[in-house]
């Protein structure tokens, strides 16, 4: 075999690696951006529930639907983690401005203020 067809075979093997990495890579990489971004953690306004609603671009996706009461009382939500909120999974708080309520949004556990991100 000649050292050109070696080198050719390794470039080959290579490129397949490669390819079969990217495909790896780009598969997981997909399934994290699916789950957050076309989900988010929405808030019943009433009961405090939380719940993971599918959302898709453009669509206005607010309030959905309680899948519980058929009530439209679900927002999206921020996370605080300030204070003692910090030290478990954080605090779903749902803004004011998505309630039509006017000023700022405080954390209903810890007192901290709230901004959207
Ligand atoms: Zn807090």
């Amino acid at each position: 075999m000649s050292d050109s067809a070696k080198k050719g075979i390794k470039i080959g093997a290579s490129i397949v690696v490669l390819i079969i990495a990217f495909f790896m890579i780009r598969g997981s990489v997909r399934d994290e951006l699916v789950d957050s971004v076309n989900t988010r953690v929405f808030k019943d306004k009433d009961s405090g529930e939380l719940f993971r609603v599918s959302i898709g671009p453009g669509k206005k996706y607010f309030p959905a639907e309680n899948p519980n009461t058929g009530q439209m009382t679900l927002f999206p939500t921020e996370v605080c983690f300030k204070n003692e909120c910090g030290d478990n999974e954080g605090t779903r708080v749902i803004l004011n401005t998505l309630l039509d309520k006017p000023g700022p949004t405080f954390c209903p556990k810890c007192g901290a203020l709230v901004s959207s991100r």
